[in-house]
């Protein structure tokens, strides 16, 4: 299926319960704008080449649209879009004051030089720089980018505006970045997974967990839940997966992996297994903090977790989300599972509006309150309602952004 039916579908489920009209329907599946250009740049051996950027923004009624930048070579339009209506729900279920947009560039940034992806971002940047800004739209680092880029980006952006850190988030950390913006995702999943077990009457302790992705999120969120004494017993990224009974040494792959070109392949301390067996095994807790549509109407009957956090955007097809809660996993959704990340880029955008730097620990103790508070309104709505988390994180997205339409007007 493709992305975008898959997130309408998920709006759709949560627009009938709350009886959304026709015209409201319309307008939130409508993205306000869709940007597609070309990125000719010079490669180092002096070929020409072009690429295809995106840049689409969903919604701004709640406030300037926030949403990552993507380098992968699946990247599409349709995927874009499909992201930027996840960012409206994502920075509304946890009451950030934004709306949502996502950009991407269909490129493989594992093939490409580090000059070549400068010249890529910046010859980004001069297409779109108009539609984007601090008032307007703030792009942050997505699957293949980080603080590097955004440095670039906003170098760049400032050569036709002017001063303007908070133009983008998830910058370097010494150059109006925010502290704590890179580990926020991985840290909200792990916050939100202690919350969850909590509610369930679990301990960490007797949760074993799969973790599939060991990049940005996964490896955060594998050291947070390592630290906090969870038995992380599979672990694996696009090279390779690694199996334990016993748990995983998480300090030791960390470090494997920053010897070894940030991948984990050839690990030698655990067993190695295949990625389809990762996601299969008998744990209680399973993470995919990957790509998208890992788990579909093929393979979610064999998925053997009670437990599903989605660190990564759109990892449940809707057609295997239906077997699973039909057999009664409990999936924590994307929305409110990977908000974290956007959480800290709200934190350094306002850091850098004000010219006021934050400490680590005022940023992790604000994650936490953000994170909580978010947590316990889905649970309370899911229960409320008798539905998933899913349904009720976006009947509550999707009941702010109406409320934010309706007070400001549609004339
Ligand atoms: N790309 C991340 C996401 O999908 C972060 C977005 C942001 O920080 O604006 O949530």
């Amino acid at each position: 299926m493709k992305a975008f039916e898959s997130t309408r579908l998920y709006f759709e489920r949560a627009a009938d319960i709350l009886k959304l009209p026709e015209s409201l329907r319309k307008l939130l599946l409508t993205p306000e704008r869709e940007v597609q250009v070309q990125i000719a740049v010079e490669m180092d051996d002096g070929r020409l080449e072009t690429f295809i950027g995106y840049r689409v923004q969903h919604d701004c009624s709640r406030g300037p649209m926030k949403g990552g930048l993507r380098y992968h070579h699946d990247v599409d339009l349709d995927e874009v879009r499909a992201l930027a209506t996840l960012m409206t729900w994502k920075t509304a279920v946890v009451d950030l004051p934004y709306g949502g947009a996502k950009g991407g560039i269909a490129i493989d940034p594992r093939k490409m030089s580090v000059k070549e992806l400068e010249r890529v971002t910046r010859k980004f940047v001069d297409q779109i720089h108009d539609v984007i800004g601090p008032h307007k739209d703030i792009p942050a680092p997505d699957m293949g980018t980080g603080a590097r880029e955004m440095a670039w980006f906003r170098n760049q952006f400032e050569k036709y505006h002017g001063f303007a850190p908070a133009v983008v988030t998830g910058k370097p950390a010494e150059d109006y970045g925010a502290v704590g913006r890179e580990e926020a995702t991985g840290r909200g999943v792990g916050i939100l997974a202690y919350k969850m077990l909590g509610n369930l009457s679990r301990k960490p302790q007797q949760t074993r967990v799969a973790l599939q992705g060991f990049g940005n999120v996964g490896s955060h969120a594998a050291k947070y839940l390592y630290e906090s004494e969870y038995k992380v017993v599979a672990v694996g990224d696009h090279t390779a997966s690694f199996y334990s009974p016993t748990g995983l040494d998480i300090p030791k792959m960390l470090k494997y992996t920053l010897a070894n070109k940030g991948t984990l392949q050839g690990y030698p301390d655990a067993e190695k297994i295949g990625h389809d067996q990762l996601l299969e095994l008998d744990v209680d807790l399973l993470i995919p903090a990957a790509l998208g549509g890992v788990i579909t109407s093929q393979n979610a009957a064999k998925i053997k977790a009670p437990l599903i956090i989605e660190a990564a955007n759109a990892p449940i097809e809707p057609d295997a989300d239906e077997i699973l809660h039909a057999k009664g996993t409990t999936i924590l959704p994307d929305i409110l599972a990977n908000a974290g990340g956007v959480t800290v880029s709200y934190f350094e955008w306002v850091q850098n509006l004000q010219f006021y730097k934050w400490g680590l620990n005022r940023v992790r103790q604000e994650l936490e309150a953000v994170m909580t508070r978010a947590f316990e309104d889905v649970w309370a709505e899911a229960r409320q309602h008798k539905v998933s988390l899913r349904t009720a994180a976006y009947m509550i997205a999707i009941r702010r952004v109406q409320r934010a339409t309706e007070v400001g007007g549609m004339g």
